[in-house]
């Protein structure tokens, strides 16, 4: 429920509205934005209380329309926050108008590798570098990720290229350290309904990168969403990374571009696309980053390793540093063809 006031409410009007939705046992949200303030309900109304409380609503000082949100999910809907949400990691903007890459390797190696991949992608033109230290890997045998020591990698070389950063959490418990070495948090698809997760990252009001599911719903992502900015955290940059495929023989995964619009429609938040997981090879990241961008993508999240060939995790589907700055100037034209920067 969203309860508009009349342009000349005054504060004892507005915190009278407060109150009685309080006394009424459900939580109220003073929104910001537009020329009149406007106070939501972020609890779910059992169907008995909605009448009385619409009419409750109506019958106080300073209220003008009450509207009822029809989703499941609240805070992350456009009813709740009509205007686009715009994270700021480090100044960089992401929402607005420039189109926002995020590249790096898929782990973090060494430190000649991170460094040498923070180099491409920044004369590339990537304003944010991505690197992980913990990988949700399918074998345990595969390599894990450096940990705490590819944290420190990442905070170092992010430092010194003048990159913010991004990497994945998978525990609950690391979101401290990870949030001491970068910028924004990454939660992993495998990990989009990890609850205690998202209920510790909401704690937090470190931007996050909220990774859709393999067999997610829009719905359940953007549930999950609701999760971290319920929490009160509302830094959620969502990323569509591709679905389960109905066929594996060419793609890892079947990016679901037209995910893009509907959330974009449904949701004030940002949302980024990554070609590289969706599509599983290097060779078809261009195609769908270029796709993702014409869709309406606030930004791009990109697999780009020095040596693919030697990569410990991903090499297939990581871009070659010269293959990502030729992508990178064809999706400056793309950007702007569509009004984007
Ligand atoms: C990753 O970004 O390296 C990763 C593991 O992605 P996802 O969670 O989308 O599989
Ligand atoms: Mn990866």
């Amino acid at each position: 429920m969203i309860i508009a006031m009349k342009s000349g409410a005054t504060a004892d009007d507005i915190q009278g509205v407060m109150d009685r939705i309080e006394q009424s046992g459900m939580r109220p949200l003073n929104l910001p934005g537009g020329d009149r303030t406007v106070i939501g309900v972020a609890s779910s109304i059992p169907p008995d209380l909605r009448e009385p409380l619409t009419e409750l609503m109506l019958s106080l000082p300073g209220v003008d329309h009450v509207t009822q949100v029809s989703r499941a999910f609240k805070l992350t809907s456009r009813e709740f926050h009509a205007a686009d949400s715009i994270v700021t990691v480090k100044g960089i903007p992401i929402g607005g108008k420039e189109v926002i890459v995020m590249a790096g390797p898929c782990a973090i190696e060494s430190s000649e590798q991170l460094m040498d991949a923070a180099k491409a992608v920044k004369s590339a033109g990537a304003r944010i570098l991505r690197g992980g230290a913990y990988k949700p890997r399918s074998s345990p045998y595969a390599f894990q990720g450096l940990g705490l020591d590819g944290l420190k990698l990442l905070r170092d070389i992010g430092g010194e290229m003048g990159l913010a950063t991004v990497t994945e959490v998978m525990d609950q418990h690391d979101v401290e350290s990870v949030m001491e070495h970068a910028d924004i948090l990454q939660i992993g698809a495998r990990n989009m309904q990890n609850f205690p997760l998202l209920v510790a990252v909401g704690k937090t009001n470190h931007p996050i990168v909220l990774k859709r599911g393999p067999a997610a719903t829009i719905d359940d992502w953007l549930l999950s969403a609701e999760y971290i900015l319920n929490g009160g955290n509302p830094n959620v940059i969502l990323c569509e990374r591709g679905v389960h495929p109905l066929d594996r023989t060419y793609t890892r995964n079947t990016l679901d571009l037209s995910a893009v619009p509907v959330v974009k429609e449904i949701s004030h938040l940002p949302v980024i696309v990554d070609p590289s997981h969706a599509t599983g090879h290097a060779k078809y990241v261009a195609p769908m980053a270029k796709a993702a961008v014409a869709a309406g993508a606030d930004g791009l999240l990109i697999e780009v390793h020095p040596e693919p060939k030697e990569a410990l995790c991903d090499g297939p589907q990581s871009m070659r540093p010269e293959q990502f700055t030729e992508l990178m100037e064809s999706i400056r034209s793309i950007a702007r063809a569509v009004g984007r920067t």
